[in-house]
This record gives C-alpha cells, structure tokens and sequence, in this order.
C-alpha cells in the first residue's frame, strides 16, 4: 500500500535512525504501489575519510534524504511522489522537479521544527515557487487526523513554460571509456557547462545522456535575469544527469561520467552518494565557482573522488 499518509508514516518509522546528529529528515518515494524509504545521510567514503563535520568547498557533505531516495529508485521516478518528513530545501526542490516528481507530501510537523522555521523563507519564496513553476502539486500531511491538506495544486492541465529534458539516445558502442570519451567530443552545446554519461536500463541496454546547465523546469532564462540574484535557479549539468537518469529509470555508470567544467562541490557529494569514484573533466581550470577548487582537493586527495583532467591529457 502506498498511500500519502501511509507512506509519511513510512519516512516517519525511520527518521531517527539518521545519523545526522541535528536535522534529522526522512523521505519515501513511491509510485504504483512500490515504495522506497531513506534518511538523509552521509555517503560511507565521506564518513569514514572526512567524518561529518568536514565541509566539502561550501557544502556538507550529507546527502539529503529527498536525493538519497532519488538516487537509489528502482523505478523511472517520472509521475511518481514523494512524503517528506521537513519542507525541501531549494536544492532538493529543483531536483525533485528535474526527476519529474508530480507529487510532494510535506508532514505537518515539519513546519513546526526549528530549523523549518528558519528556512521557512527559502521555503515559501524558492522551493514552493520551484514546485510550482514544474507542476508539481504540493501538500500537508496530518497524520494524526488522518488528512492531507492542500497547499498547492497546478491549473489541471498545466504545461510548464520550459522543460527542457536532457537528451537521451541509444548507444550501439560497447560500455568503456573509449565510448565516454568518443560522446563527449561528439557534443554540440551552446553552454559552457554541461556533461555526459553513460547509461544502463532495466533489460542492460546502453544509452548516452547529454545535459547543460539549464533553469530549473518552467523557467526561462528571462525569469532568472528578472530574480534579485540572491538565489539559483540554475541546475548545474551533473544534478541534471543523474535526474534524468532518476526521471527515466536508466542507471548510471559510475566510470563513465563526463563534466566539460569542474562540477560545483554540492555536484560532487552527490555524485559520491550515486556511488561515483572518478569524473572526467574537460577543463580543470573552469568551475562555476570558486568553491568547487577546495572541494575538489578534499576529495581527491582522500580517494574519494577521482578527477581525470583531460584537457592536460
Ligand atoms: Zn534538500
């Protein structure tokens, strides 16, 4: 059974089982009667090398529950919903979008934790706006009564402004680093930042995916040019990969990704909680910004994320 209410109940069964020792956030996906439940936590590379109070650049090194679920779907996620335990954050809101979630299900007494409160803002002004502007349809659980509150549902028959999916084709080449590297050059975009990777379906059959750097689902570039710059809503090329992958239910491979830039330091924790260990990098010396440098060097240097530069190679 995978009922909303069922299914936060769920989320909420295993919440303090996270190790994180303040936030602790539960989430489960779940889609035509199958479901999947997880914490946010920290990849086991990250915990062991760096332990939990490192940051990687300017970012944590935990992966939120929201993506942890995402990651680890063995379904497309297009169409499925997710029951969280606390309102996402703006990063989880683009991703969730990007995957195709139709559904969030937020429980009620997440919006009365501390830390909720004080990311309320963010929350109302960025994630809602993002959920919104994807059609993605937004509620309250309250378990206790057995209710789900609306918060907000899309027009019936909304078509998001823009969403532009990343592109993906079937691959007649054999799954090796020749192939990566042979789609990478083939890449024509218009944006300096984008990636590729390597992907398997259920039945074993290969497939290369391409994204740039794009808005978040159903904005355009005009509406990010009119926001006051304090917040992003831009999603960076490997988030987008690794959604895809998630919104289409195709695996990717973790020795066959391809970033043209250096990938931001939120990218590359993710990418450690997808299970990659090497990236290849068009050009070391370009990064969205600055932070992704440090990032960079604490996890290489720990061997928890190698970077190939190709551009040296
Ligand atoms: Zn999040």
């Amino acid at each position: 059974m995978t009922d909303p209410i069922h299914s936060m109940q769920l989320a909420v069964d295993i919440v303090l089982s996270s190790r994180h020792p303040e936030n602790k956030i539960a989430a489960t996906l779940f889609k035509d009667g199958v479901s999947l439940s997880k914490t946010n936590d920290w990849p086991p590379a990250i915990l062991e090398k760096l332990g939990q109070d490192t940051r990687i650049g300017d970012s944590s090194g935990t992966i939120h529950a929201e993506l942890n679920c995402l990651f680890h779907s063995a379904f497309p996620t297009a169409g499925a919903s997710l029951a969280i335990t606390d309102p996402c954050c703006p990063n989880c809101a683009k991703c969730i979008a990007e995957a195709g979630i139709q559904s969030v299900y937020i429980d009620h007494k997440g919006f009365e934790k501390d830390f909720a409160v004080r990311r309320g803002d963010e929350f109302q002004d960025m994630s809602l706006r993002i959920l919104a502007h994807a059609g993605v349809s937004l509620y309250e659980v309250i378990r206790k009564e057995h209710k789900i509150r609306l918060i907000y549902e899309p027009e019936s028959g909304y078509i998001p402004p823009e969403d532009n999916q990343i592109e993906i084709r079937p691959c007649r080449a054999p799954l090796s680093i020749p192939t990566l590297l042979q789609t990478a050059r083939l890449v024509k975009v218009k944006h300096e930042r984008w990636g590729c990777a390597l992907a398997t379906d259920i039945h074993g059959k290969l497939w290369t995916l391409v994204a740039s750097a794009h808005p978040a689902i159903g904005y355009t570039h005009k509406d990010i040019q009119k926001t006051d710059g304090k917040y992003d809503f831009i999603l960076e090329p490997v988030n987008r990969l690794l959604m895809g992958a998630a919104r289409n239910g195709l695996k990717i491979s973790c020795d066959h990704l391809w970033c043209s830039v250096l990938p931001s330091p939120r990218e590359m924790v993710n990418l450690v909680g997808y299970g990659v260990r090497k990236i290849y990098i068009g050009d070391m010396g370009n990064s969205k910004k600055p932070e992704s440098y440090p990032a960079y060097k604490t996890l290489e240097s720990n061997d928890i994320l190698l970077f190939e530069d190709m551009k040296r190679s």
